[in-house]
Parts: C-alpha cells; sequence; structure tokens
C-alpha cells in the first residue's frame, strides 16, 4: 500500500529493529515504547485492522494464523525467559479507539511491576447499564457474532 509506514518498515524502505521476520509475519520494536521491549506484531498483508480482516483464501488463512500465533509467542517469550513478569496485548481499529497507523498490528508491552503504566481501559468501570440493556445489547451482539460465522463457514 502506498504511503503505509509498516508496508516500508516491511520493504525495507524505513529501518526497524526486529526481533522476528517469516514470509508473512514481521515484528520489531514500537519507536516510541510504553515500556522497554515494547514490540509491534505486523501482518505483511496489509489489512487496515483485526476487524476489516478478510479470510477468504488459504494464503490470508496462513498469514492470519502465524500472526495470532507470534503474537502469542512474544508474550510468552517476555515472560518465560524471565525478561519481564507481565505483558499487555493492544490491538486498536480505527481513530475512535486509539488506531494511528492503519496497517493491522498488535502490541505486546512487557510488564516488570515496577513501572507507572495504567490501562484505563481494562479499569474504567464507567459505563453503566440500565435495567435490561444488558441483556439487550448482549443479544444484538450475539446475532452479530453468529452471523459473520455462519457467513465465513470457518467454524
Ligand atoms: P496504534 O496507535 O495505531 O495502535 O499504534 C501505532 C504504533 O506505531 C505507535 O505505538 C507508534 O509509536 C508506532 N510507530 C509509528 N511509526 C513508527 C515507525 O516508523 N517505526 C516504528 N518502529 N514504530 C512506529
Ligand atoms: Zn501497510
Amino acid at each position: 500500500m502506498d504511503n503505509c509506514i509498516f508496508c516500508k518498515i516491511i520493504d525495507g524502505a524505513i529501518p526497524s529493529t526486529k526481533v522476528y521476520e517469516s514470509d508473512r509475519v514481521i515484528a520489531f520494536l514500537d519507536i516510541n515504547p510504553i515500556e522497554k521491549g515494547h514490540m509491534l506484531i505486523v501482518p505483511k498483508q496489509h489489512w487496515k485492522n483485526l476487524a476489516e480482516v478478510k479470510l477468504d483464501t488459504e494464503k490470508e488463512i496462513e498469514v492470519y494464523e502465524e500472526l495470532m500465533y507470534i503474537v502469542r509467542v512474544a508474550a510468552r517469550a517476555v515472560i518465560s525467559t524471565g525478561f519481564a513478569a507481565g505483558a499487555n496485548i493492544l490491538q486498536c481499529n480505527n481513530a475512535c479507539a486509539g488506531q494511528t497507523v492503519d496497517h493491522l498490528h498488535f502490541h505486546v508491552i512487557p510488564r516488570y511491576g515496577s513501572d507507572a503504566v495504567s490501562v484505563p481501559v481494562f479499569t474504567s468501570g464507567a459505563a453503566k447499564y440500565e435495567d435490561g440493556e444488558a441483556a439487550a445489547i448482549a443479544e444484538k451482539l450475539a446475532k452479530a457474532i453468529e452471523t459473520i460465522v455462519k457467513e465465513e463457514e470457518l467454524l
């Protein structure tokens, strides 16, 4: 994709500090880390974000599977080697959710137990349901999930 900064990193036109690379997936350090070792796990195929991933071809399925695999491995690697005490996985879909680079990526952020990073999105509890609203919302979401699962015929 023209003008995509991560496509340029994949092509080698922009340098990056790589931690993993295969034919399908690349992972490199975030240029503006939340914590030391903050990695971005990126498919070489240009999808805008997770919600835009299409699994229509064998190749797309393989890319997606390896992407999710490396997200898991990266989190496991920082913890199992004792590099960090924990890790956050973060992935943003669209600008309103904080997406600034429109090429799918997962943040894997090592956590050391002594940092001051807070994760407000996971702790806010700011939204409150009216009576019956949670059930209605769950029904809507359940239908939407069921529709896509049927459409994609992957399960
Ligand atoms: P988003 O907010 O879209 O989830 O995250 C985009 C991330 O990409 C940010 O954390 C930002 O620091 C990182 N980033 C943006 N441009 C570059 C770049 O040229 N190189 C690297 N390594 N990271 C970048
Ligand atoms: Zn791209």
